[in-house]
């Protein structure tokens, strides 16, 4: 069956949980990530909080990975958001950006009578919990999808709910993929679930080199999983970034929740309304 694709309006928010910026870029230079790598060009940014909680609580008042170096607009949050909240801090200058109103971008959206669709596959998007359930509540619709290697089942969701969406009306779409957070597995991978080779406070498990070949080999696969998605939101606008990344034994430190350069530093991808944003000065 093939999917209607969406329109100019609408907007396609993809966060790849704790990828690392390295990472993308080894899948990038192998041409393993061809859906991922038709959206936009890749930039190395820096995330707003080392901890998915703390960043996604940021991208919701519009403040996603930037470029701190350059002065653009959209490449840098700073210059100019793509998502500007009302009120929030120094105005910069977004063009091409959305101007939103509310108590985040989830609400800013739906006041502009788009339909809002989430889905989170790590702890803090579950809504059993008081603090899990303050980042999916602003949505019309989400979907805590129970563990990180779900993605087929949330992109199963995503589908039924967006084929529920009334013709013309335009979607927010935000998708946490969990696949790239420990312990770095999907379903059908070739390896066993556990013992993660990446765990807090390092130990006999942990080991750099098999942690970087199962992420990549995880981004590759979420890669196949997104084709469909990413092809039928081309003319839309589309963010893809890390919250956070995670240490591999780098100062002796493991994993996420800890603020380091290898926490700090992720991927970024931008299309706006059909059209990848290419840094004016790249380097
Ligand atoms: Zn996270």
């Amino acid at each position: 069956m093939v999917s209607t694709p969406m329109g100019c309006d609408s907007v396609l928010f993809i966060s790849l949980d704790s990828c690392r910026y390295d990472t993308f870029a080894a899948a990038s230079s192998a041409d393993v990530i061809p859906n991922l790598q038709a959206v936009a060009p890749l930039h190395r940014a820096q995330a707003p909080s080392h901890f998915t909680y703390g960043s996604h609580a940021a991208f919701w008042m519009g403040f996603t990975p930037g470029v701190a170096e350059s002065d653009q607009p959209l490449i840098n949050p700073k210059a100019g958001k793509l998502f500007r909240m009302a009120f929030a801090g120094h105005g910069g200058s977004d063009r091409n950006g959305f101007e939103l109103q509310g108590a985040n971008l989830i609400e800013g959206f739906r006041h502009r009578g788009y339909r809002t669709i989430g889905s989170g596959a790590v702890e803090w998007f579950n809504p059993a919990t008081p603090t899990g359930a303050v980042l999916g509540q602003p949505f019309d619709r989400f979907q805590f999808a129970g563990n990180t290697w779900s993605l087929a089942r949330q992109l199963a969701w995503i589908e039924a709910e967006l084929s529920r969406t009334p013709t013309g009306q335009p979607v927010f779409l935000f998708l946490n993929v969990g696949e790239t957070h420990v312990p770095y597995w999907y379903e059908g991978a070739p390896w066993p679930q556990r013992p993660s080779p990446c765990v807090a406070f390092g130990g006999e498990a942990c080991d750099a080199v098999e942690s970087a070949r199962r992420q990549l080999a995880c981004l590759e696969w979420v890669d196949q999983q997104l084709a469909g998605l990413l092809a039928r939101f081309s003319r839309s606008t589309i963010l893809i970034c890390a919250d956070h990344g995670d240490c591999w034994g780098e100062d002796g430190l493991w994993e996420h929740g800890i603020s380091h350069a290898a926490t700090l530093t992720v991927p970024l991808l931008l299309r706006v309304r059909g059209q990848p944003v290419v840094r004016d000065n790249s380097i």
